[in-house]
């Protein structure tokens, strides 16, 4: 089933509104085994919708429509559709009655243009709208269905998936099953090229992308029933992870927060440590999960140089090593267990800025963890602007407390 998305609205053309419900709607299709070719975003404007509507008419078989169902001038949806099918509008008494009680249920006088909200035409139902004034519509016409929400993202989410989601299922004879492989330390070239047999197979196909946590690997497969589904992906799983062994850290929507955490709980192990260039960003993202006090004990931000001086490094030794390099996050490392009388201490150091430090180029990182006895450290050198440089670095040091941990 070919279908497409259209989201209306000035606004998104401005820049105004991101364009969320398409984002949603696109990630809520593959499931039901529709297949989304087309996602576009227009204005309010008469005559360019009538080209889309006919545009999309000719090309889909089922049509997603947002925005554009607000009672002022400006949202013309209805009335471009109806024109572009060629139907009239009426005015609907019961949704007429229905919308009046809304307002005088929320105490609020009936402004009489609203009344448009109330207009339907022949070859559509409503779609009741519970939490707004809007309702939808679904249309169907030639073998072809219409189905219009409003803009609002909670109106139309509450729509999809308690009056359209549900009958679309029922009417769908495939689904679209996905299993999402995470990654860490490696880039997005070096995974493609361990992987790239596995890129031009159909079904299940597998894709690669970026994302805050690292490279996923996505395997998506269409069948009739999610059991076959499943039965298409597993091979390729079992292959791909057995390629990446050593840097797959989770699946699906695992965080890897809650790995880390799962991990030190379950070895009984408590983490201290020292950040200079994430800020206390570690420490920020470890936090995010219940229960990370069982292991989790603190973070010195030892930004400045007399921070890391106070946490128990010679100055002597720093001035000669340098305040970002592999020596001096090594005895940092040893300090955040020391301070924190914990069992792992963490120490990074690096270089988020644009400009270099000590000779050391932006993206420069130094991380170290530490037992007492035994050290893992690494140095690497990322790409990105600040903010960028930070989120990662976040994301390896999780890399680096797992590595340390698969070999305790
Ligand atoms: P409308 O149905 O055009 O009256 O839209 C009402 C409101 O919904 C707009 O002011 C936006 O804030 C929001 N909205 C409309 N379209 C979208 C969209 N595609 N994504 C996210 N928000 C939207
Ligand atoms: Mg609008």
């Amino acid at each position: 089933m070919k279908a497409e998305i259209i989201s209306v609205g000035t606004e998104l053309l401005l820049g105004e509104t991101l364009d969320t419900n398409s984002n949603y709607l696109a990630q809520e299709l593959p499931e039901i085994g529709i297949d989304l070719l087309w996602a576009t975003q227009i204005g309010d404007n008469f005559d360019r919708l009538i080209d889309i509507f006919n545009n999309a008419m000719r090309r889909s078989d089922i049509i997603f429509v947002t925005g554009g169902l607000g009672p002022t001038e400006d949202d013309i949806t209805r009335e471009t559709l109806a024109k572009a099918l060629n139907e009239s509008l009426t005015i609907d008494k019961k949704q007429e009655k229905q919308l009046r009680n809304f307002f005088s249920e929320r105490k609020r006088e009936f402004p009489e243009k609203n009344v448009k909200q109330a207009t339907i035409i022949k070859s559509a139902k409503f779609l009741s709208n519970p939490i707004g004034t809007a309702p939808g519509w679904w249309i169907k016409k030639n073998s072809i269905e219409i189905i219009l929400m409003p803009g609002p993202p909670a109106e139309m989410k509450k729509m999809w998936q308690e009056q359209i989601k549900p009958l679309l299922i029922k009417e769908s004879d495939s689904v679209l099953v996905k299993k999402i492989i995470k990654t860490s330390t490696l880039g997005e070239s070096n995974i493609n090229e361990m992987v790239e047999q596995f890129l031009h197979y159909k079904n299940p196909s597998v894709g690669i992308y970026v994302k805050k946590d690292g490279v996923s690997l996505r395997i998506a497969a269409k069948a009739k029933n999610k059991a076959t589904a499943m039965n298409l992906i597993k091979p390729v799983e079992k292959k791909l992870k057995k390629i990446l062994k050593g840097y797959v850290w989770g699946e699906d929507d695992e965080k890897y927060g809650e790995i880390i955490l799962k991990n030190m709980i379950e070895k009984n192990l408590t983490l201290g440590l020292i950040e200079s260039v994430t800020g206390g960003k570690i420490a920020d993202e470890i936090t995010n999960y219940n229960n990370s006090s069982k292991y989790f004990l603190g973070s010195l931000i030892a930004y400045d140089k007399n921070v890391k001086i106070f946490s128990g490094l010679d100055s002597k030794f720093l001035k000669e090593e340098g305040t970002v390099s592999a020596a001096t996050t090594k005895k940092l490392a040893k300090n955040a267990k020391n301070i924190f009388n914990s069992d792992l201490g963490l120490a990074i150091t690096g270089v988020a800025g644009n400009k270099a430090v000590e000779k050391h180029e932006s993206g420069t990182l130094f991380l170290s963890i530490t037992d007492g006895e035994r050290f893992l450290n690494k140095e690497m050198i990322i790409s990105g602007d600040r903010i960028q440089i930070k989120n990662r670095a976040v994301f390896l040091a999780f890399a680096l407390i797992n590595e340390f941990m698969l070999k305790k």
